[in-house]
């Protein structure tokens, strides 16, 4: 089968087209014939080695397709069920095929097509959990979104606006910025040319936001925590600007009594039926049209080095798509 694997840790270029033996699936794994593989930012992270990984592999953690085998002990799907999943103990998913344990599969329902199922996992689990757990949005409360226009961002500030709250947006650019608006944020600021920290606390009249979900990091952290009330959260949940150091727990005393967290979709998809009963959600909601999932951008498999390229140069919106 065709792949792309990383032979050492790097620029784009690593990303090689290859041919490689399709797996076979061990007991408690499901073969998928990919139809659609999500591209996701931490896949730059482990691309570039800012996450150490071992190498020769075959990168990417997201796809759905059809279960074309069984391992032995799988008795929960059947070849020709549609799939997605969105994190793999080997990674893996930069290609034709992938062996993955059928605890991180789920089927997608009727009238979710496979894009539109890959589309939602990483990104729409991400968010669904940030949102519901990690700092659960009341009605009524304002929450600040960074990199609105992306992946997690555009169902981040759905999912904040269906829970009842005033979304802050910040994006890198004016056509971004109707995307955001477009996913219901109630203002948005271009971050690239205005200070989004004294903004903020013009919108709230100074008295902060609830939650500021920071994936963006060492640039914009530390105006995300001045811009907090009292007992707001900081939820850290990426660095696509570079990670954030090391901090003094006295500074958040000092700053409101506020919390901190840097949270991982691998701890809040425990179990399978964790996992499964957030994807419902999404699923349920995409087909009552409450949630709308946005591929910007799909590319051949071939070409994921342009895809890489494109997503670290800012220039993606929404869930960009690898097609085998
Ligand atoms: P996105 O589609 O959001 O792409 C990243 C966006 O970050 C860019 O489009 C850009 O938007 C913004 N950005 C700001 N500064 C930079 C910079 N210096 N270089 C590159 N991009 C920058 O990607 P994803 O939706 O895949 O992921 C979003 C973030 O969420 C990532 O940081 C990722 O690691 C994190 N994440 C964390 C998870 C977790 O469980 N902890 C799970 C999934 C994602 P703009 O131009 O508008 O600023």
């Amino acid at each position: 089968m065709k792949a792309i694997r990383i032979d050492r840790q790097g620029g784009p270029d690593v990303l090689r087209l290859v041919e490689v033996d399709r797996p076979i699936p061990q007991a408690g794994e499901v073969l998928v014939r990919h139809t659609a593989i999500g591209l996701n930012y931490i896949d730059v992270y482990l691309r570039m080695g800012t996450y150490k990984q071992q190498t020769p592999f075959i990168p990417g953690r997201e796809a759905a397709g059809v279960v074309e085998a069984l391992g032995a002990g799988v008795t929960d799907f059947a070849p020709g069920d549609h799939v997605a999943y969105c994190e793999t103990p080997h990674l893996g998913a930069y290609a034709e095929y992938n062996a993955v344990p059928s605890g991180e599969l789920v089927k997608l329902p009727d009238g979710i097509d496979d894009r539109t199922g890959c589309a939602a996992m990483l990104q729409g689990v991400t968010a669904h959990y940030l949102s519901h757990s990690t700092y659960p949005i009341a009605a009524g409360d304002t929450v600040l979104v960074h990199a609105a226009a992306g992946g997690v961002g555009l169902l981040l500030t759905q999912l904040a606006k269906a829970r009842g709250a005033t979304v802050i947006a910040t994006v890198g650019s004016a056509a971004k910025a109707e995307l955001a608006t477009g996913a219901g944020a109630d203002h948005v600021i271009n971050y690239t040319t205005t200070d989004f920290a004294p903004e903020v606390k013009r919108l709230t009249a100074n008295v902060g936001v609830a939650a500021a979900y920071d994936s963006v990091g060492i640039d914009t952290w530390e105006r995300s925590m001045s811009v907090l009330r009292p007992r707001g959260s900081l939820v850290l949940f990426g660095a696509a600007s570079g990670p954030v150091p090391p901090i003094d727990p006295q500074r958040l005393s000092a700053a409101g009594s506020l919390f901190l967290t840097r949270p991982t979709l691998t701890h809040y998809k425990l179990t399978p039926a964790e996992l499964r009963q957030r994807a419902h959600d999404l699923f349920t909601m995409i087909l009552a049209q409450k949630l709308a999932v946005r591929i910007g951008h799909t590319y051949a498999l071939a070409d994921a080095t342009q895809a890489h390229i494109d997503l670290e140069a800012r220039k993606t919106t929404g869930k960009v798509l690898l097609i085998p």
